[in-house]
């Protein structure tokens, strides 16, 4: 039985982008009439994730796009230092190159954890001030209830059961403590997602060979689900749109495209929660 991974209800409407073949195997999604998520199935492997994060495949690739994008992690700073008025223990789970814990006053407790062993090496040597540790030694250390903040930018949706890993981090949050989360929307409102989608379908004669990075594809309303159904509290919930795949294109029309999705972004998301993205606070109930 094929479940959702929000709601555990048996699926079985085949959703876009159907399947992808990856690591040979394939790789299916469908839709969840009840909350709107797209669930893959079967979920990835450890032998799979392995070859999907590794350094050739996923950080040259990924990092190196991000660090041309400086804004994004600014607008995050800028939407999480309203919490970050006395001195805090902060955890970023899943912090990549730690750009955005680089951000964060030295004044405040930094930890920074992730899976690529390598890129934790280089983190250190970079930034003496913040904790970097792999997934596993960290996990050693048992920190729980030790947290003000955890930072998840990116990761839930690469996670593949999500409500467990939301369960996981709750362990290490204090009482009080909270989690920023910020990620796609892939099949939210917005027009990067509408022509990202249609271009994807009838144009990419390859169209099912990419990664399945993504376990699950989300809106708003079922974004917010999953939170609620993980026994969070949702303190705020923001939709907005970066414009992405278009806006750092060397094509023209897609930049356009791209700037015009954020700029209705801008317009219309407090009447449509409207966007390809989402930032979010979260604290136990
Ligand atoms: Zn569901």
């Amino acid at each position: 039985m094929i479940k959702c991974l929000n709601c555990d209800d048996s699926i079985s409407k085949p959703f876009f982008p159907y399947k992808t073949f990856f690591n040979k195997k394939k790789f299916r999604y469908y839709f969840c009439k009840k909350c709107c998520l797209v669930s893959i199935y079967p979920t990835v492997s450890a032998d799979d994730i392995k070859l999907m994060y590794s350094r050739n495949k996923y950080h040259k690739e990924w990092y190196t796009v991000n660090k041309d994008n400086p804004q994004n992690y600014n607008d995050s700073k800028k939407y999480l230092s309203k919490f970050l008025t006395k001195k805090k223990t902060i955890l970023d789970f899943g912090c990549g190159t730690a750009s955005l814990l680089n951000l964060i006053s030295n004044e405040h407790e930094r930890w920074g954890v992730d899976l690529d062993e390598e890129l934790i090496k280089e983190n250190r040597q970079k930034n003496k001030s913040i904790f970097f540790y792999n997934v596993n030694d960290f996990e050693n250390f048992s920190l729980y209830n030790h947290f003000d903040i955890i930072i998840l930018t990116d990761v839930l949706e690469h996670v593949v059961s999500p409500k467990k890993f939301l369960e996981k981090m709750k362990k290490y949050l204090k009482k009080s403590g909270k989690i920023f989360v910020e990620g796609p929307l892939e099949i939210n409102f917005s027009i990067v997602n509408f022509v990202s989608i249609f271009y994807f379908r009838f144009f990419k004669k390859n169209f099912n060979e990419f990664i399945p990075y993504h376990q699950f594809f989300s809106n708003h309303k079922s974004q917010k689900k999953m939170f609620l159904s993980s026994s969070f509290r949702i303190i705020d919930f923001k939709t907005y749109d970066n414009g992405w795949p278009y806006l750092n294109s060397k094509n023209l029309l897609k930049k356009v495209i791209g700037l015009i999705s954020i700029i209705t972004g801008k317009t219309l998301i407090s009447c449509f929660n409207y966007g390809n993205r989402f930032r979010s606070i979260i604290t136990k109930k």
